[in-house]
């Protein structure tokens, strides 16, 4: 029987476990928090509705002994954006809480994958990694996964198509030196940059300067108007466990360890790879034009600068 925990039981980590529960993705659910009141409050709300989506059973608790033999663990505990804060702004804290949780998770599910949520995201995934000792494969972050929705949003409205015929990916970090991949995005087939349907519109130069701003800002939008993203997460990550426990091989942006990507290494970020049961078993060298690999090069630099100012 499958078993997801999911550390935090804040904005993201409920309504991951909510999207989670509506999908049907696991049987058993687990979160963990220090906050008990709320842990507590959570999982009593969540139960409330098990009457109207596939079995499964929750628990909540501020032990952590409740996460005891997960197939994944999700990290989203932890510090935050504020209004108008950077997410590397949160690397300190975040890694102190790192090192207590995680030889903590390691003892009590030993065979789980871990998937990183939590901000900086690609920073957490390679601290995490480090920390575990585990194969790189089993620890991989959420990424670009959300970006990349945010970014094949954007372009369908623009286009008037439905998002899911729009394959179109963000790369890098997940934050300010993430980068879009134009060159290898398509619409139905079609080279999004060679687009041109009556009555749907073209991307100009300043729609893509405009989309791709609208991407990299739209956690800090969100985060002023209601203090923290969740809902889009909370579906994406519902999808990363997915491919996980149905072992799908799907594409998707997640963030891990790179070691000679397009002479990209030593650093976690978000590249397509192939994510199954076993966590990311391949990542795929997608063409690139020079602007892109340069982008990728630049953004992997801020990752690797941030991992080492933090000592690791
Ligand atoms: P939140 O403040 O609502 O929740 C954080 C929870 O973590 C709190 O309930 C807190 O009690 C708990 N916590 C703190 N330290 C803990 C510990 N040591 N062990 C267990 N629980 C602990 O925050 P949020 O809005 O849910 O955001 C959580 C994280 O997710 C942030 O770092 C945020 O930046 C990140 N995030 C990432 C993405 C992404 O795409 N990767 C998207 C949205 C948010």
């Amino acid at each position: 029987m499958n078993k997801i925990a999911i550390i935090g039981a804040g904005a993201v980590g409920a309504t991951i476990a909510y999207a989670t529960m509506i999908r049907g993705v696991a049987k058993q659910l687990a979160l963990y928090d220090i906050n008990r009141a709320k842990v507590d409050a959570e999982v009593l709300d969540l139960n409330h509705g098990l009457q109207f989506v596939p079995m499964a059973t929750l628990e909540g608790s501020d032990d952590i002994g409740v996460c005891a033999g997960a197939d994944v663990v999700v990290i989203t505990a932890g510090a935050k954006q504020k209004q108008g804060q950077t997410r590397m702004e949160l690397a300190g804290a975040n890694v102190e809480m790192c090192r207590t949780l995680v030889p903590q998770l390691l003892k009590v599910a030993p065979d789980a994958l871990l998937l990183v949520v939590t901000n900086p995201v690609d920073v957490l995934t390679y601290v995490v990694q480090k920390l575990s000792g585990l194969p790189a494969r089993r620890v991989f972050g959420s990424g670009t996964v959300l970006d990349s929705s945010r970014f094949r949003f954007l372009i369908a409205r623009h286009l008037n198509v439905a998002v899911q015929n729009v394959h179109a990916l963000i790369a890098g970090e997940h934050g300010d030196s993430e980068i879009p991949l134009w060159s290898s995005a398509t619409v139905g087939s079609v080279p999004l940059m060679k687009w041109s349907a009556p009555g749907h519109s073209r991307l100009t130069d300043g729609d893509r300067t405009r989309i791709f701003d609208n991407v990299r800002n739209a956690a800090y939008q969100i985060i002023r108007g209601k203090g923290a993203t969740n809902y889009a997460i909370g579906l994406a990550t519902a999808q990363i466990l997915e491919a996980v426990l149905y072992d799908e091989n799907r594409v998707l942006p997640v963030s891990s360890r790179l070691d000679g990507y397009q002479g990209i290494g030593d650093v976690c970020m978000s590249v397509p790879s192939i994510v199954n049961r076993a966590g990311v078993e391949t990542v795929l060298e997608v063409p690139l034009d020079d602007t892109e690999r340069e982008g990728l090069r630049r953004s992997a630099d801020t990752i690797r600068q941030a991992i080492r100012t933090l000592g690791f």
